[in-house]
């Protein structure tokens, strides 16, 4: 029989671009029309249902029980004219994932056989998912199944699949968090506060209201469907575990926004209109480095948006591929050799009236302003920045961070020269204490000339894991597969904390009789010292950067069950507690799930590896190896005295491949040894940690020797599509 490989070629070859759908109408037309905006909810509501439900997004005010009844009324109605029948709490557990459990709107009536269409406030409101099976890290025993899930109004209701989705935080019986939007939503209040309270520092009317901006940039690669199917490493871990590097993949820098191939352009167009109906702003679409890479990139939005918007926008990826015989590849290094996705997160704070505080302004007040909250997120980086790492450290990130590629395992900030000039001037001239009242406002230390437009000033610096970019600050190093709520729910509360010094420090000052403008201009100082060591513009990729690093005393994130370990220590428990993001309950669920994910994936990982190695490869090679050995048969007959000097080539691959499957044999019993050795540890944390240290390192191990068979076999015996199959379309 042919192959797995051949007949998927065979079908590859055949998949030719699928119409994508779109109407010719304009985007405008149909832009948010699955979703129950606000606009929508004008015509669907009482007034009185209307304005609670905008109090509930704007100030995160109750929405009481008969208005909830009203405003379910109001969603069926509008749901049910778009042909919706089922509803649904959609929410993210911790798993990566996102989890949603639809039920009818339909009711029998009593007694009789029709039934009726209800949605009352209470099931809008609240859910009991009965969700016994989702990753809750001791924090729910299943006697007690019970999580709740709880309407988040501050986030819209859409319509997909004709059902209608609600975003939900999921909650434990006893109030504890068994999500990500949960801890978000805490840490935006948490931010909230303590920016408003910076604010009014400079401005006693100042807004009221703060909000954190996400911009995700997401990254993938696209593969055809039949390919995928053949490959079983793929399809049950995400990634390639072998595969020989094709001889041209991303040499000549052919790919990164280059032209798009047909196939992917169509199903870009459908996945923009999709997510066009849903209110996803899709802004940009190109290719990226690798083979088969891809990237899009919307317009930022309030951070929860955001989030739900990233995670809903991998959902409608995942399942859009399939009608374009693609599949989409979230992992962070799905091909060794090739560079790996990511998931920058541009971040922001804004008021509610829309004022960037991370942009430069036009006065020097608005630029004092500007420098105390980019002081504040730097300290913010200084002080916590292991935090910030560990919540991005994952497992499949650990294969792309620090490879040349992607950002170093260590975080530093990068403020580009302008900036910098800046910050080393305040440093310098204000500990002269003898400023003039001009120097003491800023204007005279060229505060007052920072330029209004600073995007084209920061010589953007692709090596930094957290760059400021003229009005923003990239984390470049969260993975492509995250949920990117973890690293903004680091960043906003360590943030919140720095605000929170920063307004403090500040009062201290004034209480003791300094001005308060030279007050703010020495916290700003003190703040630029405090935080010196995180400040780095050069090449992050370089080994020098990694020795000034350690000599700065810069921890990095090594391994990742020694990463996460952060998650649990006293000062980050101090830190989420002092904010009430997450409680150290919440925190230790977090830190063993993490161990057991962890734990999984290599599991996982090493299973398939053992699989394909024992049953698909050594059987392939041997089966080659029996070809040479007849072939060097077949010419001693021939060539009696003569076929020693005739085959020595042959002879010698022989060996090779000997060598080769007996080393494959030995490193795959050792690595099974090695899981079994673990399995029997009680301790989740003990077996991560020893998953991680002693299982992991056969992979690679195993992997060299394959990839070498693989240049070795005939092409035609060998079972799974090869890289440079992988990477056409
Ligand atoms: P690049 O690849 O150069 O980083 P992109 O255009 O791909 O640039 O991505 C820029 C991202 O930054 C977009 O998602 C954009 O919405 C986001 N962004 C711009 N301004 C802000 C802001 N104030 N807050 C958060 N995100 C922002
Ligand atoms: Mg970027």
């Amino acid at each position: 029989m042919e192959s797995l490989r051949f007949r998927a070629i065979e079908q590859m070859l055949h998949h030719t671009p699928v119409d994508s759908a779109v109407p010719t109408t304009k985007v405008s037309d149909y832009y948010g029309m699955d979703v129950f905006s606000i606009d929508k909810m004008r015509d669907y509501l009482s007034g009185e249902a209307f304005e609670s439900v905008v109090n509930a997004i704007t100030e995160g005010r109750r929405i009481d029980r008969k208005v909830a009844d009203q405003v379910a009324n109001g969603m069926k109605r509008w749901a049910m004219e778009r042909g919706v029948t089922h509803y649904t709490h959609w929410f993210q557990p911790l798993n990566e994932a996102t989890a949603e459990k639809h039920d009818t709107f339909a009711e029998p009536v009593w007694g009789e056989t029709r039934a009726l269409e209800k949605f009352s406030g209470a099931l809008l409101v609240q859910q009991e998912p009965d969700a016994s099976s989702f990753p809750n890290g001791g924090l729910r025993n299943t006697f007690e199944a019970r999580g709740y899930s709880a309407w988040d109004p501050s986030s819209p209701t859409f319509i997909m699949d004709d059902t209608l989705c609600i975003p939900s935080i999921f909650i434990a019986y006893t109030g504890e968090a068994l999500d990500y939007k949960t801890p978000l939503l805490r840490s935006m209040a948490a931010i909230d506060k303590a920016a408003v309270a910076v604010c009014q520092l400079f401005d006693k009317d100042a807004s009221t209201k703060v909000v954190p901006t996400l911009g995700w940039e997401q990254e993938y690669f696209l593969v055809d469907e039949a390919l995928y199917r053949a490959r079983p490493d793929l399809e049950l871990t995400g990634r390639t575990l072998m595969g020989h590097s094709a001889s041209k993949d991303q040499q000549l820098d052919d790919h990164y926004w280059g032209d798009i191939p047909e196939r992917v352009i169509n199903y870009m167009k459908e996945l923009e209109y999709r997510c066009f109906r849903l209110g996803i702003p899709l802004k940009t679409r190109h290719n990226e480095v690798a083979p088969n890479q891809y990237e899009c990139a919307p317009m930022f939005e309030e951070a929860n948006i955001a989030v739900d918007h990233n995670t809903l926008l991998m959902t409608v990826m995942r399942r859009l591929a399939a009608k374009h015989h693609l599949h989409v590849l979230f992992h962070e290094k799905p091909y060794e050799g090739v560079n790996g996705s990511g998931k920058h997160c541009n971040w922001s704070l804004a008021t509610v009236e829309g004022q960037n505080l991370l942009a430069p302004g036009r006065t020097p007040k608005n630029n004092m302003q500007f420098l105390a909250f980019f002081v504040s997120t730097m300290k913010a980086a200084c002080d916590h920045g292991t935090m910030i790492m560990a919540s991005i450290a994952t497992e499949g990130n650990s294969h792309r961070l620090g490879g040349g590629e992607a950002p170093p395992a260590v975080l530093s900030v990068f403020t580009g020269a302008y900036l910098d000039d800046i910050l080393c001037q305040i440093e310098e001239r204000i500990s002269e204490k003898t400023l003039t009242p001009e120097e003491k406002t800023g204007i005279k230390l060229d505060i007052g000339r920072i330029p209004e437009i600073m995007l084209d000033n920061t010589d953007r610096n692709r090596t930094s894991p957290f760059a400021f970019t003229g009005n923003r600050f990239e984390l470049r190093a969260t993975g492509s597969s995250a949920n990117c709520a973890m690293p903004l729910i680091v960043l906003n509360t360590a943030v919140a904390n720095a605000l929170t010094e920063f307004k403090n420090e500040v009062d201290t000052l004034v209480e003791k009789g300094v001005k308060k403008d030279e007050a703010i201009l020495q916290t700003i100082r003190k703040f630029i010292i405090e935080s010196k060591k995180i400040r780095f513009e050069g090449n992050g990729y370089s080994e020098e950067w990694h020795r000034e690093a350690e000599r700065r005393g810069l921890r990095g994130i090594g391994m990742v069950s020694s990463a996460i370990r952060e998650y649990v220590t006293p000062e980050n428990v101090e830190l989420f507690e002092k904010f009430g993001v997450m409680n150290h309950a919440e925190l230790e669920a977090r830190y063993e799930i993490k161990n057991e994910t962890l734990l999984k994936k290599i599991q996982i990982e090493s299973r398939v590896l053992g699989d394909l190695a024992i049953n698909h490869i050594i059987p392939t090679a041997i089966g080659y190896q029996n070809v040479l050995i007849q072939n060097v048969e077949g010419l001693r007959t021939l060539f009696a005295d003569e076929y020693q000097s005739m085959a020595s080539a042959e002879i010698d691959t022989i060996r090779k491949i000997t060598g080769h499957v007996k080393a494959i044999r030995e490193l795959t019993a050792s690595m099974i040894d090695a899981r079994r050795k673990l399995n029997a540890v009680e301790n989740v944390i003990e077996r991560a940690v020893g998953y991680e240290s002693n299982v992991k390192p056969y992979m690679a191990e195993i992997r060299y020797h394959i990839d070498h068979l693989e240049m070795i076999v005939d092409d035609r015996l060998w079972p799974l599509p090869k890289y440079r199959e992988l990477f056409t379309l």
